[in-house]
């Protein structure tokens, strides 16, 4: 193992983190509380570079790495997750697959695009029926002349209401396989397709949808690869954005970190700052060195990604423990605030409730916990 942050990564995170000072924090409250998300930041993200830091400057991007991807990610939700988050399903989710797998045309006219901010993009996989199973998914497309008419339902789209394309999953024969999985690129508005946003507890200055879908038509040169059955590719992006999302809960944890410390240094208790009683001292410390092991393991899962190995099981566990040590730290920064820590007026209940988000999102804890333990030759499967 031989990593480190170069300088351009150290420049990168301070220009990151003045941007997501300066121009992100001044927007979060409205976002929150409106639930709708400020588009006007893809204008400013594709003007700093930020939309495209993991591609190849080839395809549009900005020719670094994975851990710049990283940095990015972890110093945008250190101060607002929500737009992290927006940011994620687009840069990655919607745009990865188009980039791994797609034509030369696909890529000229969705990636492209996508990477400057004109177009933005979202994933849409999960459906009421088939969350953490991916292989139940139902959304039939159908062949018909030209295209395909798909039909169908798909929930908890992050961008959905806003999008100017999904990449979409659904079965192109009626098996219940992964072969018979394929990808579309769905551009919108679509007739035949209805999008109904949704209201939630965490992440809520980003906008997720639920999308109806009947006989929409999407022509033959929007088949992703213009080939039928991409379910691996799938598979391929959900691993990396593992570490990604990974990246995410690092920095909301470290936000957290970040205001019980002050906190604590601050308030008053029984005549002495509470962070000199030795349970809140303890407390604090236990953060800090829990989100000194998250830093470490996700910029080891960004170093695999660009060395070209990473594994799913190392994925599946650099974000079970990314995304728990999260919810875990911000539930402790609330503690620490005591009835502050409930207080809108105090941003940790608004990190907590979005660090909720990622044991759910990008397949739940029990989900990585199985795919670690079948990689260990259990629940069926082979060392
Ligand atoms: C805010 C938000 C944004 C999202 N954005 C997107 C998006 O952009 N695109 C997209 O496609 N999806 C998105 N999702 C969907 C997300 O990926 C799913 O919610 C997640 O995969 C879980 O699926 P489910 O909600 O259907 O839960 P279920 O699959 O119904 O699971 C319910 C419970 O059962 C457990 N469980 C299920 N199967 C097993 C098993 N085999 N072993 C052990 N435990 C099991 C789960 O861990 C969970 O605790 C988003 C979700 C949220 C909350």
């Amino acid at each position: 193992m031989d990593f480190q942050f170069t300088e351009e990564h150290d420049s990168l995170r301070e220009m990151v983190r003045r941007f997501s000072e300066t121009e992100m924090r001044p927007l979060v409250d409205e976002a929150e509380e409106t639930e709708r998300f400020p588009r006007g930041l893809f204008k400013r993200w594709a003007d700093l570079g930020l939309l495209g830091a993991r591609y190849p400057i080839a395809d549009g991007g900005a020719g670094s790495d994975k851990i710049s991807d990283c940095i990015i990610r972890e110093e945008m939700a250190r101060v607002c997750q929500s737009f992290a988050a927006v940011w994620s399903a687009h840069t990655h989710l919607g745009i990865w697959p188009i980039w791994r797998a797609g034509t030369a045309a696909q890529k000229r006219r969705f990636l492209a695009p996508a990477l400057r901010g004109e177009r933005i993009s979202g994933f849409a996989l999960s459906e009421p029926d088939g969350g953490s199973n991916i292989r139940a998914l139902r959304t039939q497309a159908r062949k018909v002349a030209g295209g395909y008419a798909i039909s169908g339902s798909k929930t908890f789209i992050t961008n959905a209401p806003i999008a100017d394309f999904l990449l979409l999953a659904a079965r192109t024969r009626p098996e219940l396989t992964a072969e018979s999985i394929s990808l579309f690129i769905l551009e919108l508005p679509c007739r035949g397709v209805a999008i109904s946003p949704l209201k939630k507890e965490g992440i809520r200055g980003s906008e997720t949808g639920l999308i109806a879908l009947e006989d929409a038509f999407v022509p033959d040169d929007c088949l992703l690869a213009e080939r039928e059955g991409n379910y691996p590719v799938v598979l391929e992006s959900l691993v990396e954005n593992r570490v990604g999302v990974s990246a995410n809960c690092l920095g909301m944890a470290r936000a957290a970190l970040e205001a019980a410390d002050r906190y604590a240094h601050e308030r008053i208790a029984h005549g002495r700052p509470i962070g000199q009683h030795q349970a809140v001292a303890h407390r604090l410390a236990d953060m800090a060195a829990e989100i000194e092991a998250v830093r470490w393991l996700v910029y080891y899962g960004a170093w695999r990604v660009d060395r070209g190995d990473l594994d799913p099981a190392t994925a599946s566990k650099v974000k079970l423990i990314a995304s728990e040590t999260a919810v875990k730290a911000t539930r402790d920064a609330m503690q620490i605030l005591g009835g502050n820590g409930l207080m809108r007026e105090y941003p940790v209940a608004r990190f907590h409730r979005d660090a909720l988000v990622y044991v759910i999102g990008e397949g739940t804890s029990e989900i990585q916990r199985n795919i670690i333990a079948r990689a260990m030759g259990h629940l069926g499967g082979s060392r």
